[in-house]
């Protein structure tokens, strides 16, 4: 038999999580207040507790797991590492395709790694109600789930035009006991300022975190939590690099090239970041961040301070934008739909040291099903547009005959985004450039600082 899972004991769930902050060849610009100096961490008090505000901070190399949060881990990690033999069959090629599988969480993707810790420290510093916001509805139902696990009232503000498109993702979140509000809702001034403006708003990420984010500043048992983009998300993903390294130990071998999706840049972080180390060490080694036409983020943004929400209720940091009040074009399936990035990330990909393509909307799909065929998981679409280039990458290998390792984090499956998939079906999809002239007018309104 041909050996197609790399498999650790729970035993071996990270005891550490890795932040990247330590390693960095540059220290890493300062967050923004709106005076334009750099805000000082307990600014952060009034919507994080202080063990989250202490990680979005810190530059410590390791940062220890918590026994609970470890406890947690082990409903579904350590995660599997598959080597993708029938998908290497498929293509023809001679490159060694692997994948870590992150849909084994309870919820289907890899923001569980986050949702757990952020609920596990909120919990722990006496917080009842935790808001967030959630787009296709895999973070909401991330903090739904680690919510009710931990014991905490969870309010989700649901991106509109997937609380209407998504039906079942809301069934989901509702079964762990969250509450969830379609957003832009008239619950917040930041939900009605953008409904008198336009009642039919289908919303955006940047709304809906200005709603959650001002829920959570006026109310002392209320924190706020996010799914992606700051230090703190980046570092509890770590445990997925940090697993895949021991797998890659165990299968004898070692990637000449990471793909992981990237939105936000959380599962992108997580799975490259801990292999930084062997990348600045000399080690021939791609870290690949695949975001989508239709939102080409670190492609076609600015490299500029930036608010993280739309109604700029957040502070301003240095990041890859398309700026912040951009609404990503309705036809656009795939997530990923954040108008910035990731801080860390977005340095990276400044300074060189990661790689960011960009992959249209039906080819992204065109990728997705050839890896069910082959692998049998049905993907999400957003971990479809890491598929999309690694298989791109994979089938130049065959003209170059390289026998390249090609790794990519399979971000989550998709059985919540059927109607997606159905869509392309269809024929329903386009492949959807964003016109330079949409972002350059979404740029206009950068902050200046
Ligand atoms: C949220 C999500 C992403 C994108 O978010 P990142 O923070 O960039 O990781 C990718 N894949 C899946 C399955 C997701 O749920």
């Amino acid at each position: 038999m041909q050996k197609l899972k790399y498999l650790l004991d729970e035993s071996e769930i990270p005891t550490h999580w890795y932040n990247v902050v330590a390693d960095l060849p540059n220290p890493p610009a300062p967050t923004l207040g709106p005076d334009g100096n750099p805000i000082s961490p307990d600014a952060l008090s009034a919507i994080f507790p202080d063990d989250i505000i202490e990680q979005e901070v810190s530059s410590k190399r390791w940062i220890d797991i918590p026994a609970p949060i470890r406890q947690a881990y082990a409903l579904y990690r350590p995660s599997p590492l598959y080597r993708a033999r029938r998908l290497e069959e498929l293509l023809g090629t001679p490159a060694r395709i692997y994948y870590k599988y992150e849909g084994v969480s309870p919820t289907g993707s890899h923001k569980s790694n986050s949702a757990l810790a952020q609920a596990y420290f909120n919990k722990k510093a006496g917080i009842k109600k935790v808001t967030t916001e959630t787009g296709a509805g895999q973070w909401g139902s991330a903090i739904a789930h680690a919510g009710s696990y931990f014991g905490l009232k969870v309010k989700v503000y649901m991106v509109k035009v997937s609380y209407e498109q998504k039906p079942f993702r809301k069934s989901l979140m509702h079964t762990w006991g969250a509450e969830v509000i379609p957003s832009p809702s008239d619950q917040t001034a930041a939900g009605r300022q953008i409904l008198d403006q336009d009642p039919k708003s289908p919303g955006s990420l940047g709304i809906a975190i200005s709603e959650a984010v001002e829920e959570a500043a006026q109310n002392a048992d209320t924190s706020y939590t996010l799914g992606s983009v700051l230090n703190h998300v980046l570092l509890h993903q770590s445990v997925i690099g940090l697993e895949a390294k021991k797998q890659f130990a165990l299968a004898g071998d070692f990637p000449n090239a990471i793909y992981a999706p990237c939105g936000g840049g959380s599962n992108f972080g997580g799975v490259t970041f801990p292999f930084l180390e062997d990348k600045l060490e000399g080690k021939d080694l791609r870290l690949v961040a695949v975001e989508p036409t239709s939102c080409p983020t670190l492609t076609k943004g600015a490299y500029a301070y930036d608010f993280g929400d739309t109604a700029g209720l957040t502070p301003l940091m240095l990041m890859y934008t398309l700026g912040h009040d951009f609404v990503p074009p309705s036809i656009h399936a795939g997530g990923l739909r954040y108008h910035g990035d990731s801080p860390l990330v977005s340095q990276l990909h400044h300074e060189g040291l990661v790689e960011a393509r960009a992959v249209g909307n039906v080819s992204t799909f065109e990728a997705g099903v050839a890896f069910a065929k082959a692998e049998g998981i049905v993907p999400a679409p957003e971990s479809c547009h890491a598929i999309r280039a690694l298989i791109d990458d994979a089938i130049e290998c065959k003209s170059s005959k390289e026998p390249q390792c090609l790794f990519m984090n399979l971000s989550g499956h998709g059985h919540f985004d059927m109607a997606a998939y159905d869509l392309h079906f269809s024929g329903q999809l386009q492949n959807h450039h964003l016109p330079q002239a949409e972002i350059d007018k979404a740029l206009a309104n950068l902050p200046k600082t």
